[in-house]
C-alpha cells in the first residue's frame, strides 16, 4: 500500500520564478526498489531530485519515510538516510580520495572501514588512487568517488542524479557494473538519468518526465514496448 513507500511523491509542482519545471508529479519509490526517472534535457529531473532532498521549495506533498520532506532540515533527511548524489557531483577538489570517501560517512561517526572496503571492491580504481586530490582524476573516477561517498553515508534511498554524464562507453561500463552491485545490496536508489538505454537496464520500475510531467510510468518492459518511448527515445 502506499504508506509502504520509502519515498512518496503526490501532486507535487516546483517552480523557478515564472518557469515551471514540475507539474503536478506523481511517483514513489519503495523500500528496495530501483526507480529511474528518465527524460531529455531540461524535462525536470534535477528539479525532482532536488526537491525530494529538501533543497527546494515545492506545492503537493513530498513525503520520505513518512516525514513530509518541506517539514525536515536537510541535514535531518541526511541523519535518515536520504543521500544524493548530485549532477555536479560536490567534490572535495583539494582533498584526497580517501578523505572525500571517509566524510560521506560522517553521519557514522569512525565506523566505516566495511563500507570502504566495499565501495574499493566496487571501484577499484578508487583505491589505487587513495591518496589523489580528487579534482584531478578524470571525470570517470570521479562520478565512481561521488558514488563512493554517498554510498559510505550507507543509504536508506540513494538519490543519483545523471551518473553517466559525459562519460565514455568504457567508463560507462565501470559505472554500470558498480550499479548492478549497488542493487545486489538491495539498496534503494532513485536514478534520474538521460541515458534510457542505461535506466531501462538497471530499474525495476521507471517514471518518464516531459515538460515536467510524469508522461508514463512502468516496467522497462512496459516502456520498451511503448510506441512513443521507442520513437522518441530508443530510435524507433
Ligand atoms: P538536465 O538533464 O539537462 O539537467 P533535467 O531534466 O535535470 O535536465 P532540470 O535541470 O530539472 O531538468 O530543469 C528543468 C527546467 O527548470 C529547465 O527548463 C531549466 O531551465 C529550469 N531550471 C532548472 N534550474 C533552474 C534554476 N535554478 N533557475 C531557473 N530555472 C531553472
Amino acid at each position: 500500500g502506499a504508506d509502504e513507500a520509502l519515498l512518496s511523491v503526490a501532486d507535487c509542482s516546483v517552480s523557478y520564478g515564472k518557469v515551471s519545471a514540475l507539474r503536478n508529479a506523481d511517483l514513489r519509490v519503495d523500500r528496495g526498489e530501483f526507480v529511474a526517472l528518465i527524460g531529455p534535457n531540461g524535462a525536470g529531473k534535477s528539479t525532482l531530485a532536488n526537491t525530494v532532498s529538501g533543497f527546494l521549495p515545492y506545492e503537493g506533498s513530498v513525503a520520505y519515510a513518512g516525514r513530509e520532506v518541506r517539514e525536515c532540515r536537510p541535514r535531518d533527511l541526511v541523519q535518515d538516510g536520504l543521500i544524493h548524489c548530485t549532477e555536479k557531483r560536490d567534490l572535495f577538489g583539494f582533498m584526497s580520495v580517501e578523505d572525500n570517501l571517509e566524510l560521506g560517512a560522517y553521519r557514522h561517526g569512525r565506523d566505516a572501514d566495511e563500507r570502504l572496503a566495499f565501495v574499493y571492491d566496487l571501484f577499484p580504481a578508487l583505491e589505487e588512487r587513495t591518496e589523489q586530490e580528487a579534482n584531478t582524476m578524470s571525470g570517470g573516477e570521479q562520478q565512481m568517488l561521488a558514488i563512493g561517498r554517498a554510498l559510505m553515508g550507507d543509504p536508506q534511498l540513494l538519490v543519483l542524479d545523471e551518473p553517466t554524464l559525459g562519460l565514455a562507453p568504457v567508463v560507462l561500463q565501470d559505472i554500470s557494473d558498480g550499479i548492478d552491485r549497488i542493487r545486489e545490496e538491495g539498496v534503494t536508489v532513485l536514478l534520474c538519468e538521460q541515458n534510457v538505454t542505461f535506466a531501462l537496464k538497471h530499474a525495476d520500475r521507471i517514471y518518464l518526465l516531459e515538460n515536467g510531467e510524469v508522461v508514463r510510468e512502468g516496467t522497462p518492459d512496459t516502456l520498451r514496448g511503448d510506441d512513443h518511448v521507442r520513437e522518441s527515445y530508443l530510435g524507433g
